[in-house]
């Protein structure tokens, strides 16, 4: 059987148009070599801590990705069958090479998506593959990669310097003590990874174990978490801490982007019912609605950047919520409403200068009704890009195109990978660069900008924006 070659095109994702594509060229020769800078992201700081080899090519390339599994099990590929854990210790797949073929042979599946596009990027540019998946070429390619995790060069931090990260933002809970980070920095070693507070889990009330964390968060800080003032005390501690340890930002991942300023006597109320459990799913509304408030009264205090990431109704498949545990791909958006439910919030808060809140939806038709007159007007407020199931080429193309004419770029932040999947981060900045540059192409030959400009543009959506937004 010939193979099937794998090759990327210089031209990918540019304009078709020769005008449009040729202003794109030279706008993309400005910007793909700059450094690569990660505000928000998912990967495991155990990686650059410990600096060990990863394992195998399965479990470093598909079994945390939930966009890949999400996907197989969609045609009805078993978790089980892609070595996800289960929460009851259960038998799964431990074989590397059968999880392997398992996705290999219905790599089909992922025609014109983006993860096709950021796994054949990995591929070549990382691992030097030069035929295309399938399953026929499933074991070659595992063997190919596997050879190139067994070297140093491959090691997480070799190819953190490889991929010319100037920063990375890794992600975890306020209970976290964060010990990857202090051996990190312990090390010597000068590439830079930071953490970022995202206190879901100690202020959601409807979160796994809410009641038990809060006691937690008061054992760690010494506040007593039972009440409203030592509650609140003890998450100021523990972004303290963060930002102590490098934080620049917060994460918020709340199902709606309500926000709330209720009276203190009735915030006392919720917080007791709420560590008994006895809240209502409205009242649970209400006390996220609440915190986030609070946070954005911290982070005027402290300076650490404040990240809402709404809309997703997460775990939406309880037999496999039960399974497996949270955020195995079951994560499906809702409609998101940001006008009413940011004002409690920026009423009080709203033309503060010290304040930084950057917001991100998975609902597109928020784009231009909402989002972009919000943060064409607020000084605090400013637009993620485009997240999660948009990040991708047409997400990007849609996010620009609603976004622009009412917000500008400038009150955008760049890009953020938000991955666990680390081998495609230079993956993921490449695709929206490219994007980038082909719609500020488009603007240069319809004569709305000049190319001068564009190029300024481009480089700062690719680099400096995101260091601006996050204080990096
Ligand atoms: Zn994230």
């Amino acid at each position: 059987m010939t193979r099937k070659p794998l090759a990327l095109h210089e031209d990918r994702l540019l304009p078709s148009d020769p005008t449009q594509r040729a202003i794109a060229r030279r706008l993309y020769e400005a910007v793909r070599g700059l450094p690569i800078v990660s505000p928000h992201g998912h990967t495991d700081p155990r990686w650059f801590a410990d600096d060990e080899p990863f394992a195998d090519p399965a479990s470093l390339l598909v079994v945390p990705d939930h966009y890949v599994y999400r996907m197989l099990y969609s045609q009805g590929v078993p978790l089980e069958a892609l070595g996800v854990a289960r929460v009851d210790g259960g038998k799964v797949e431990q074989d590397g090479r059968r999880i392997w073929r398992a996705f290999a042979e219905r790599w089909d599946l992922f025609r014109g998506t983006p993860t096709r596009t950021w796994f054949d990027h990995s591929l070549h540019e990382v691992f030097g593959v030069r035929e295309r998946i399938g399953p026929e070429s499933a074991d070659r390619i595992y063997d190919q990669i596997a050879s190139c995790l067994a070297k140093p060069e491959f090691r997480p931090r070799a190819l953190f310097e490889r991929f010319n990260i100037e920063v990375l933002a890794t992600t975890e809970s306020p209970l976290d003590q964060l010990p990857h980070h202090r051996k990190l920095q312990a090390s010597g070693w000068k590439g830079r990874v930071i953490t970022t507070y995202r206190p879901d889990p100690v202020v959601d009330p409807e979160f796994e174990g809410f009641a038990a964390n809060v006691a937690r968060l008061g054992e760690l800080t010494g506040e007593d978490t039972a009440t409203w003032s030592g509650y609140l005390s003890a998450l100021a501690k523990r972004r303290a801490f963060f930002a102590s340890m490098g934080a620049t930002a917060t994460d918020h991942g709340h199902p709606s982007a309500t926000t709330c300023d209720l009276s203190r006597a009735y915030c006392e109320s919720l917080l007791s019912r709420a560590l008994k459990g006895a809240l209502s799913p409205a009242e649970a509304e209400q006390f996220r609605g609440q915190l986030l408030t609070e946070m954005a009264r911290m982070s005027i205090e402290d300076g650490l950047v404040m990240q809402i990431h709404p809309g997703a109704y997460r775990n939406h498949n309880p037999q496999v919520f039960r399974t497996f545990g949270r955020d195995k791909g079951a994560d499906i958006p809702m409609q998101t409403e940001f006008v009413h439910a940011l004002k409690p919030l920026l009423d009080r808060f709203g033309n503060d200068p010290r304040l930084s809140i950057i917001l991100f939806t998975l609902d597109e038709t928020t784009y231009s009704r909402e989002l972009a007159p919000l943060a064409g007007y607020y000084p605090c407020l400013k637009l993620g890009p485009a997240w999660w199931f948009f990040d991708s080429p047409e997400g990007m193309k849609l996010h620009r195109e609603r976004i622009v004419e009412t917000a500008g770029f400038y009150n955008t932040v760049g890009f953020n990978d938000d991955t666990r999947a680390f081998p495609s981060i230079p993956a993921r900045h490449d695709v929206a660069r490219r994007m980038d540059c082909a719609f500020l192409a488009r603007l240069v030959a319809e004569h709305r900008l000049e190319e001068d400009e564009a190029l300024e543009v481009a480089v700062d959506l690719a680099y400096r924006l995101a260091k601006r937004a996050y204080r990096l």
